[in-house]
Parts: structure tokens; C-alpha cells; sequence
């Protein structure tokens, strides 16, 4: 782990963020007026399942910081940015998620910056907090190249970016996400056979891709590299009003379509979704064929579907916000989750999945769904386990996608191209 102290930090950078619109939403709900979760607001709700003693404590914790959170406007990142170095001879993360012994062991994460300037309020790393300063690494650059210069003759998939957005302000202004890409092209022309590979899970859109630094775009860098690279977008179902919201800073889906359809025009391969999050209420058969319509309009093949995952003190924000525009939902959310028989459906830390038949029963509509749109799913291994999944999905789909890395079949299965 690196330590604090051998960061050597700068001045604050103020930003510009790209998506500026949606900055006060959250703020500016007429009459939104969150509450205390507790077991009286849960039966007058008419919530039918039973929380147990700490899951009920955990909700009311989470109302109480997010009524706080609300007051002081703290709830979504503050477009600053300090910048640091990190010590080279930190190690890079493997990526792996879970512990069922399936998930790859050779895919590394790039991590550029502490935090993330998107702010969505479920977010997966920080389970909803976004009041510590952003801090992004300058030297990332040179740090990825000492790795990728130690790897040269490895299997490797570098993850950019598992913990943070690959193609945010705090990347994108500085130039830091741009020089990585270069670091990569270079160690392309001084090894033209390394096996190293390009990971990309994105909620960018085109502004994103097209943003130039020194006169290179990040589209102009992927596609001096495109055969090097994978580019899933991640896009998650839930209705537009409700995303705004959640993802104060994150392109619009459009836009995040069409910079899946740029990189494809340059040779890049990226014809597949990270559904994610998924968002149990709001699962019905118009919307998942709307889901799947959209992204079919993107050339896209498969998808990988995560529902929400959420630390009960997260729900409680997530819950109030869906029961602002329609309290039966909200009704509907926490008996998703709050089921005492539920509470070890945990994927990773607290983070909590919908109860497991809800699961089951909600990914075999959305296979049916998408298979009427000529779509493949691909299922994370762990989700293959929990709900017992193994009869109706097999681990590597028709299209050759398997859990979150169709990358990883490239080594694995020959004729994924
Ligand atoms: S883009 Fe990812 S890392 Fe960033 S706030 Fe959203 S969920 Fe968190």
C-alpha cells in the first residue's frame, strides 16, 4: 500500500466539468424532503418484509448523513483537483472482485486518480461519498510504463479504470489519461508482440473521447492502438429523470451510444455493455426492450447485467430519491434488499444484491428479452453461484462472452476476435 506521506502534492486545479447541467439536481428536488428510515416509516410505507435489528440501524445511519449530506451540498464531488505522485515501485492492484476462485488472475487495474469527479451516488468504490478531495497521480504516465516495461512478456489486461472514470475532468484536463495512452502506443513500437491489452470500462461519451490534449484527442490515441484494445461502455437501466440524478457528472447514454460507434469506426472492439447498474424497480418488459433497443442501435452484441449493489446505509439515499417520484417503488426497492434472509447476499464489503429470487427470476426475463434482440448475456461468476445460475447460462455464451472479460476469452476461446 503506498503510504501518504511519500505523496509529494501540488496546487489545487480547478475544473471544468464537461456535464456541467446536472451539478445542482440533486440540490434543487422541489419539496424533497428526505427522511429518517426506521421501522415505522417502513410499515407506513407498507413494506411487507422484515429487516433485522442492524440492517434497520444501518438505513437510519444512512438517512441521518444523507439528510446532512443534503444541507451542506456534499453530496456530489467539488470540481477541484489536487495532483500528486504516486511512488513507482507501488504495485498495480489485481482486479478481482470476488472470492469464488473463478475470476482471472491477469488483470491489472490503472487507477489515475483517488475518487472520481463522476459522483454517482451509488457509486460502486465509495459506496456513495464523494466529499474527499479528488487527488490524480501525474506521474501515472510514467508509472504505468514502468509496469507495462516489467510485464513486456506477459498476459496481462490493464484495467483502466476499475476504481475511478478513465475519461473524466481530472484525466482529461491535466492530460494524465491522455500520456497513459501514449505510454501504451510506445511500448507497442518498442515491442510490437506484447501481449499487453487495454481494458476500458467507461461512462464516457464522445465530448470525452474527442477531448484533445497537446492536439491528440483520446479517440486520435485508441486508434493508433485499436487491435490492442477493448472499449465497454457502461450503462445502467433506469429512467432518465432518476439518472440525472444519480449521475450528476456522467455523459448522457446518447452520447456514450455514439462514442461506442466512434470507436468502432476506428477498428476498436467494443461491442459489449456493462449493464450496470441494473435498477430492480424499474425492470419491466417496455423498459428492457428499450434498454436493449438502444444499445442494439450501437452495434452492440452482448451485455453483462449488475444489478444494484448498495450498503444499506447507501440505500436508504438511493430508496428516497426513487420514492420522490413514485413512492410504490421505493415500497419495492428496500423489500429487494432489506429481507433479513438477504443480508449475506453480499457481493463485495456490505455491498448487498436483490434478493436472490427476485434475481433469478429478473435475469431469465432479461435473457429472454435479449435474446429477441439477437443479444447474448454474459454473467459474472459470482452471480452464477449465488443464484445458481449454471443450468440456464453457460459460461461461455454463443457470442464467446464469458463474466465481465470477453478479453479474457481472446487467450481462452480462438474464435473471439
Ligand atoms: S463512474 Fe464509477 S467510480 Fe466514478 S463515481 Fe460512478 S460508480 Fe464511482
Amino acid at each position: 500500500m503506498m503510504s501518504q506521506k511519500s505523496l509529494i502534492q501540488n496546487d489545487v486545479i480547478e475544473l471544468n466539468n464537461l456535464n456541467q447541467q446536472n451539478k445542482d439536481n440533486i440540490y434543487n428536488l422541489p419539496n424533497f424532503n428526505p427522511q429518517i428510515i426506521n421501522q415505522k416509516y417502513l410499515d407506513t410505507l407498507g413494506v411487507v418484509v422484515q429487516p433485522d435489528e442492524i440492517t434497520l440501524k444501518k438505513l437510519e445511519m444512512g438517512s441521518s448523513t444523507f439528510i446532512k449530506q443534503l444541507q451542506t451540498r456534499s453530496l456530489i464531488p467539488e470540481p477541484r483537483l489536487t495532483e500528486m505522485d504516486i511512488p513507482v515501485e507501488t504495485p498495480l492492484p489485481v482486479h478481482n472482485y470476488t472470492s469464488t476462485g473463478h475470476c482471472p488472475g491477469n488483470i491489472l487495474e490503472l487507477n489515475p486518480v483517488q475518487g472520481c469527479n463522476v459522483g454517482c451516488l451509488y457509486c460502486l468504490v465509495t459506496d456513495g461519498k464523494h466529499n474527499q478531495p479528488l487527488v490524480a497521480f501525474k506521474n501515472y504516465p510514467k508509472y504505468v510504463r514502468s509496469h507495462l516495461e516489467a510485464n513486456k512478456d506477459k498476459r496481462y489486461w490493464y484495467y483502466l479504470s476499475a476504481k475511478t472514470e478513465a475519461f473524466q475532468e481530472p484525466t482529461l484536463e491535466t492530460g494524465i489519461v491522455h500520456n497513459i495512452l501514449l505510454e501504451f502506443i510506445q511500448h507497442y513500437e518498442k515491442h510490437p508482440d506484447s501481449p499487453a491489452r487495454l481494458y476500458l470500462v467507461t461512462k464516457a461519451g464522445t465530448k470525452q473521447l474527442l477531448f484533445k490534449h497537446q492536439g491528440n484527442s483520446i479517440l486520435d490515441l485508441l486508434s493508433e492502438i485499436p487491435d490492442r484494445v477493448q472499449y465497454n461502455p457502461s450503462i445502467g437501466l433506469m429512467p432518465e429523470t432518476v439518472r440525472i440524478i444519480l449521475e450528476p457528472y456522467a455523459a448522457p447514454i446518447q452520447e456514450r451510444l455514439d462514442a461506442v460507434l466512434l470507436c468502432q469506426q476506428v477498428g476498436i472492439d467494443s461491442n459489449s455493455v456493462l449493464a450496470q447498474p441494473i435498477i430492480g424497480p424499474y425492470l419491466s418488459l417496455e423498459t428492457m426492450s428499450d434498454y436493449f433497443s438502444k444499445i442494439k442501435s450501437a452495434n452492440i452484441i452482448n451485455y453483462k447485467p449488475e444489478f444494484l449493489t448498495l450498503c444499506m446505509e447507501n440505500l436508504a439515499m438511493i430508496g428516497q430519491i426513487i420514492g420522490y417520484f413514485d413512492r410504490a417503488l421505493e415500497k419495492s426497492i428496500y423489500e429487494q434488499y432489506i429481507a433479513h434472509d438477504n443480508q449475506n447476499h453480499r457481493k463485495q464489503r456490505e455491498r448487498t444484491a436483490p434478493h436472490k429470487t427476485f434475481s433469478y427470476a429478473k435475469l431469465m426475463e432479461l435473457k429472454e428479452v435479449g435474446e429477441s434482440f439477437g443479444l447474448t448475456m454474459s454473467v459474472c461468476f459470482w452471480v452464477r453461484e449465488q443464484i445458481d445460475l449454471a443450468k440456464d447460462l453457460p459460461v461461455i455464451n454463443n457470442n464467446g462472452f464469458c463474466c465481465d472479460f470477453p478479453l479474457w476469452n481472446r487467450f481462452r476461446v480462438p474464435n473471439h476476435t
